[in-house]
């Protein structure tokens, strides 16, 4: 799960780290009296949206002279007005895709005089099961660049669980990010708090960029990304309340009620299938012969019949879905079951698309009948490369 960079700031203030202050706006009308509360002589007005690349983004219909989604402003009335264009229109940046993110609430900050911009992210290391810190000198807006052409410019160090975070790691992040005097010191309770609040927090993302030397030469961080271990949220009502579903995929968000484990992909063929591992094959194999999946959907091992039917409309839904997959190994799972689901969902929802449904194990054979009596149009499969290959060529002609 992720939340706004407002939210992050505000969670890392609680933990003492630096931040500068600031409000959040969500109607125009209250940007000025926000931006009057703050210090000034500089205002920053940043577009809360869960994607980054705001600085380098692009408002759709822009007009001349809108630059991005983070914008400086030199007066209250000018960081007003960058508010007033923001608000509720759509953003593009690398990370949004094309369609870009609606911008439904802003951040006004107070401005920080920057004399360098430093990068810094916690995060799980999959490969040596800790958790990883990165720094690098060449923090700001061009880090993929960085991390893509000058890999050496870029440190990381992993922290053991046993002895947990020492004054030493953040010693060595600030000599990397070539921080002197006073501002090793400060970098290291800013280090040693990151990775406190990272853990109490269970998150599994932390990025700071830019965390910034300031031309008094303290440090600052003026930019938060956090992600949370979906599955630890239950242990976090504070993170959980945080959650804005309006950032998030309808799709994603109508499955996580059912409690179906469904991620929406870019391609043409819908997929349901039960147990991850086949989901993962069904998705290989779907490329394998030529389409992509829409979408990665496990319906799990104990799904009823409304569960299907959640499943099948949400694969519906999806504009994108030219063809649909159904391929189910019935252990627990029964295919008359999934039979039914599908049956109940095609009948509620209609079929505007081929639809394949492979079947093998408990009950098949009633599974099998009950779409033979439906009289829909179904293509049966009888095993996996049989299924991908009629479902791209139904898709595909
Ligand atoms: P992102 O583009 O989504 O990563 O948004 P950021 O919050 O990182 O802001 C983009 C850029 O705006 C930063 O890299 C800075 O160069 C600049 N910026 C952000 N806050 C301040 C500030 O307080 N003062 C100044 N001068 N620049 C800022
Ligand atoms: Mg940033």
């Amino acid at each position: 799960m992720n939340i706004h960079e407002y939210q992050a700031k505000a969670l890392l203030r609680s933990y003492g780290i630096p931040v500068s202050d600031g409000r959040v706006v969500l109607k125009a009308e209250e940007a000025k009296t926000a931006a009057g509360e703050l210090d000034g002589p500089l205002w920053v007005v940043k577009s809360q949206i869960h994607a980054g690349g705001r600085g380098k983004g692009s408002f759709v219909e822009a007009e001349a002279g809108e630059k991005g989604g983070v914008r400086l402003a030199k007066s209250v009335e000018e960081a007003a007005e960058f508010a007033r264009q923001m608000l509720g229109r759509t953003l593009v940046t690398v990370q949004t895709g094309p369609a870009g993110k609606q911008v439904n609430r802003i951040y006004i900050e107070d401005g920080s005089d920057i004399e360098r911009e430093l990068y810094l992210a916690l995060l799980i290391d999959r490969k040596t099961s800790r958790v990883s810190i990165v720094a690098s000198t060449e923090g700001g807006m061009d880090i993929e660049e960085v991390a893509h052409s000058t890999p050496e410019k870029i440190l990381t160090i992993t922290v053991d669980p046993a002895t947990g975070l020492q004054d030493f790691h953040g010693r060595r992040v600030a000599f990397a990010l070539q921080l002197k005097g006073a501002q090793v010191k400060q970098c290291v309770g800013i280090v040693k708090n990151l990775y406190k609040l990272f853990m109490d927090k269970d998150m599994d993302m932390l990025e700071i960029n830019p965390f910034c030397v300031l031309k008094d030469g303290s440090l600052k961080l003026l930019d938060a990304k956090m992600g949370f271990d979906g599955n630890a949220i239950y242990r976090h009502p504070d993170i959980a309340a945080l959650r804005d579903e309006t950032e998030e995929d309808p799709k994603e968000l109508a499955a996580s009620k059912f409690d179906l484990n469904y991620i929406a992909l870019d391609g043409e063929i819908g997929c349901m299938v039960n147990g991850a591992g086949l989901a993962m094959a069904t998705m290989d194999i779907i490329k394998l012969y030529g389409a992509e999946p829409a979408n990665f959907l496990d319906v799990g091992g104990g799904a009823t019949k409304e569960k299907v039917t959640e499943a099948f409309k949400i694969i519906t839904s999806d504009p994108n879905v030219k063809g649909i997959l159904v391929n189910i190994f019935g252990g627990i799972m029964r295919c008359d079951i999934i039979a039914e689901g599908v049956i109940a969902a095609v009948k509620e929802v209609g079929l505007q698309v081929p639809l394949v449904v492979r079947l093998e194990g408990t009950n098949v054979e009633l599974g099998k009948k009950i779409i033979n009596d439906s009289g829909l149009n179904v293509i049966a499969a009888d095993d996996l490369s049989d299924a991908a290959q009629k479902i791209v060529r139904a898709v595909k002609g």
